[in-house]
């Protein structure tokens, strides 16, 4: 057999496994269900944790086309716009060695896929993985192209299907991902259309009631990412189709959105309102998921192994689902690299026993952030006088930023 990887699904993590395996010499097929990559999606920002891996791919020049840079990061209050602490996160090339960078998830998503692309890796579009299958010697991914079913066997399969993933729930047979009682609104400006004021090339993070709002360069700057995640409920109609919302479209009107947006940030200060109202295009996402990962079985079975939100769906309160996704790809290709196609199942394992600790602390520290970030009452009176007194330092996470995935024990 040889050494082949077909991995389901063509977002971020699909694309980031399927670099790195072919860099380390594998065969990489991409079955993405997509016709077309949409350019539709949110921001992200990406710790040191994940630019120093970019870099060690040889991508940092791509990322610096257009990727934005901020000097810092400022923790606000929602009600008076104040700054609470300021973290310099230009400082975190000097710390960790590698910068923190805001960027379009599209581009991010296009760097990958060129990169992708030139290590060989063939991505089959409006291919839907339907299921998979094992023998002790190959996993086989059964997939419908063009209406066409075809069986595609090889020595590895990826689920990097998201966080509704069809595999996961045929291997791990654990139901689908719950609406996580937080909805996400999104909307990119162009800063040259926003006036003087309200430009940024910073980070921001406003922190109110059950709310907080959040906007960062990308772009190379030219536009301002601005996304408030609020706690909320959804209407009948709309907790019923739960996944068809799962695409920063949901079947609601300018003015609904608009008016649960205000809603969820009554009392927000001038500066903010202002922002918000310069914005346009809101588009909105309940946010779905699960529990933090209870052990390495939720990363490998036999010859199956999952990746990214696929296994471990987080809330973005830590800004590090994209991260943990490429950091899994990361550790990944370091276990594949000396395995021969025998050998998948027993580095599928180390592969898991390496990972699952990591995401799924990540995870619960992101519900942890969510609710420090909604505080109110006394829990709020204490997270800003502690931000107040300590500032840089309760913001900056060594753990997280200084980790370096791939390494071997
Ligand atoms: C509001 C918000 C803000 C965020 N901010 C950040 C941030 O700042 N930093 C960060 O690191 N992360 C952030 N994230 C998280 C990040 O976007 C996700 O963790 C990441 O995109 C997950 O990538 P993925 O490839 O695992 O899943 P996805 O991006 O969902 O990709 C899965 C792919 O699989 C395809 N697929 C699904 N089923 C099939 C099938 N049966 N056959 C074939 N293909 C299939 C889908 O079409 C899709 O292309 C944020 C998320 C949100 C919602």
């Amino acid at each position: 057999m040889n050494r082949h990887v077909l991995i389901a699904g063509g977002g971020i993590a699909g694309m980031a496994t399927g670099f790195a395996a072919a860099r380390e010499g594998w065969g990489v097929s991409v079955f993405e269900r997509a016709a077309a990559f949409s350019e539709v999606g949110a921001g992200v920002q990406l710790g040191p944790n994940v630019t120093r891996i970019l870099q060690a791919w040889g991508l940092d020049g791509a990322l610096k086309q257009v990727a934005a840079f901020p000097t810092d990061l400022h923790a606000r209050s929602l009600v008076t716009g104040a700054v609470l602490a300021t973290w310099p996160v230009k400082d975190a090339v000097t710390r960790y060695g590698a910068p923190y960078v805001t960027l379009h998830r599209a581009d991010l998503h296009g760097l990958l896929m060129q990169a992708a692309a030139h290590e060989g890796v063939h991505v089959h579009s409006d291919a839907s993985v339907q299921r998979v299958s094992q023998s002790p010697d190959e996993a086989v991914l059964e997939v419908v192209q063009q209406g066409q079913t075809q069986h595609h066997p090889a020595s590895l399969a990826v689920a990097a299907d998201g966080v509704w993933s069809p595999l996961r729930q045929q291997v791990l047979d654990d139901g689908l991902p719950a609406f996580t009682g937080h909805i996400a609104y999104r909307a990119l400006v162009a800063q040259a259309n926003l006036p003087m004021h309200l430009r940024r090339q910073e980070v921001s993070v406003w922190m109110g009631a059950h709310a907080h709002v959040v906007s960062y360069p990308v772009r190379g700057g030219e536009f301002l990412n601005v996304v408030c995640l609020a706690e909320g409920r959804l209407m009948d109609a709309d907790a019923k189709h739960l996944k068809a919302l799962q695409t920063w479209n949901a079947q609601k009107s300018e003015a609904q959105t608009l008016a649960e947006l205000h809603h969820a940030l009554r009392g927000a200060c001038t500066p903010l309102i202002d922002l918000m109202a310069a914005c346009s295009d809101w588009r909105l996402w309940p946010l779905c998921g699960r529990p933090a990962m209870q052990g390495s079985h939720e990363h490998a079975q036999g010859r199956l192994v999952l990746v990214g939100d696929a296994a471990h769906p987080m809330l973005p309160y830590l800004a590090q689902g994209a991260g943990m996704a490429i950091e899994d790809a990361c550790a990944l290709a370091s276990h594949l690299s000396g395995s021969s196609a025998v050998d998948v199942p027993q580095a599928l394992q180390r592969f898991a026993h390496a990972r699952w600790q990591r995401n799924a602390r990540v995870q619960s520290r992101a519900v942890r952030n969510g609710q420090i970030f909604h505080a109110t009452g006394p829990m709020r009176v204490g997270r800003d006088i502690s931000l107040r007194m300590m500032g840089a330092r309760v913001m900056d996470v060594p753990w997280l930023y200084g980790y370096q995935a791939g390494a071997k024990p």
